[in-house]
């Protein structure tokens, strides 16, 4: 395995800890690029993949902070609230089963998610982590199998040796290995090796907070659930309060309107997750604070000292055009595979991606995986995606 900086760097080490399958909202949206059968497997295997990491972290008993919760997609716009609505009901149109999904008017929203301007809200089951604590959990564990690990080791350039098994020779600046596969499992980076992915796997910054909770929110108050506050389709947040120390993690919003063309430019199609954006900062304290009443969306949390904000930090998601990650062989490059473009949800997806990629690597038909047949890395796929 090699690693271009520390293992565990990337955006596994630096996510909100969201293990979250979307229940049905994205139905409508799916439906439309992939058609309603493939919509709707991707959201089964969602819900397979929170039932593998489930199984993993209980039969290892790993010491990641899990917790198995319930969530909510709280609608805090009416844009929101007529789009996920009518969700819901093509999902169901669809044959897509309702029962673990709990739907809720204003009055109860408003109760029971405790956010005073919550126009309705929807309820399932999820969990949360800590993303970091698993992976290096299970990166220790291969190493312990016999797993090689490079850190500080960044494959440079990847060619043909000519050898009867057709070896492939990735150059480090740290000297070559040969290797007869090759696996890019590189996300947002996966182009820089790949040109074929060039312009199929966009880089994007994501930005996430830690918050120190104000009493209102701490002790014996602490959130039960974690969230989705939704105003837009492409506009939320993510709040997830760890049980352990009472912790908020707050994801921000990379879809909020009046977003400066600076910021978006700033956030899109770069790799440097070493800055934080002071207006996405400002713009998810905020709407944090707004949406959960505590204070004006200023300074008005009522703070006590060492309550509030701790620090900020970003990591770099892969975007693909159509949402989907791209699992598999490499086409044309034999021995080469491929799983990247995760779309800022590789929680919910790469616990079954990867043993579905090892499935194919020995030998394994698509049909031996549990994954959409969306999530191949086909030419075919890549045309469409020119157009
Ligand atoms: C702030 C933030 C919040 C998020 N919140 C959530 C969430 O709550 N729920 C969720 O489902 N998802 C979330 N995500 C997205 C999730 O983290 C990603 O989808 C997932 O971690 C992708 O995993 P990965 O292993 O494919 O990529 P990464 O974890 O990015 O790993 C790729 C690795 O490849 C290395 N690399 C790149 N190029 C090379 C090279 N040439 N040679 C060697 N190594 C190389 C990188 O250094 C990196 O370590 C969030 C992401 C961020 C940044």
């Amino acid at each position: 395995m090699l690693e271009a900086r520390e293992a565990c760097s990337g955006a596994t080490g630096r996510n909100a800890g969201h293990c979250r399958p979307d229940a049905f909202r994205g139905f409508t949206a799916l439906a439309k690029i992939h058609g309603p059968e493939q919509a709707m497997k991707i959201l089964q295997h969602e819900k397979l993949v929170l039932d593998k990491v489930i199984d993993f972290i209980s039969t290892n008993k790993v010491d990641c902070d899990f917790d198995l919760c319930g969530t909510f997609d709280v609608c805090m716009g009416e844009d929101f609230l007529d789009y996920v609505t009518n969700a819901f009901e093509e999902f169901k149109a669809a044959g897509g089963d309702a029962s673990p999904i709990r739907w809720m008017e204003s009055e109860e929203a408003r109760k029971v998610t405790r956010v005073p301007s919550a126009l309705g809200a929807f309820e399932w089951k999820a969990a949360s982590l800590h993303p970091a604590k698993l992976c290096q959990f299970i990166i220790r564990s291969n190493v312990k199998n016999g797993l090689q690990l490079f850190t500080h080791t960044p494959a440079v350039a990847i060619t043909t040796v000519t050898t009867p098994n057709g070896v492939w020779q990735v150059k480090t600046p740290r000297g070559s290995i040969l290797a007869s596969r090759v696996v890019h499992a590189t996300n947002a980076f996966a182009p820089t090796l790949l040109p074929l992915l060039s312009g199929k796997v966009t880089p994007c910054r994501a930005q996430a907070h830690k918050i120190i909770p104000p009493r209102p929110l701490n002790s014996t108050n602490l959130l039960t659930h974690t969230y989705s506050l939704r105003y837009q389709l492409h506009h939320f947040y993510s709040v997830i309060q760890r049980k352990v120390d009472g912790a908020i993690v707050l994801g921000t919003s990379r879809g909020m309107p009046g977003m400066s063309e600076e910021t978006r430019r700033e956030i899109t199609g770069t790799t440097d997750d070493t800055k934080i954006s002071e207006e996405i900062r400002k713009d998810g304290l905020a709407s944090f604070e707004r949406s959960f009443g505590l204070g004006d969306g200023g300074d008005g949390m009522g703070r006590q000292i060492g309550e509030g904000e701790e620090f900020g930090w970003t990591g770099i998601i892969g975007m693909t055009p159509d949402l989907m990650p791209f699992i598999g062989p490499v086409p044309s490059l034999h021995g080469q595979f491929v799983i990247a473009g995760f779309n800022g949800h590789g929680m919910a997806r790469i616990f079954d991606c990867a043993p579905g990629l090892v499935k194919l690597m020995d030998g394994g038909e698509w049909s031996d995986t549990n994954m959409p047949e969306c999530f191949q890395c086909t030419n075919e796929r890549l045309e469409q995606l020119s157009k």
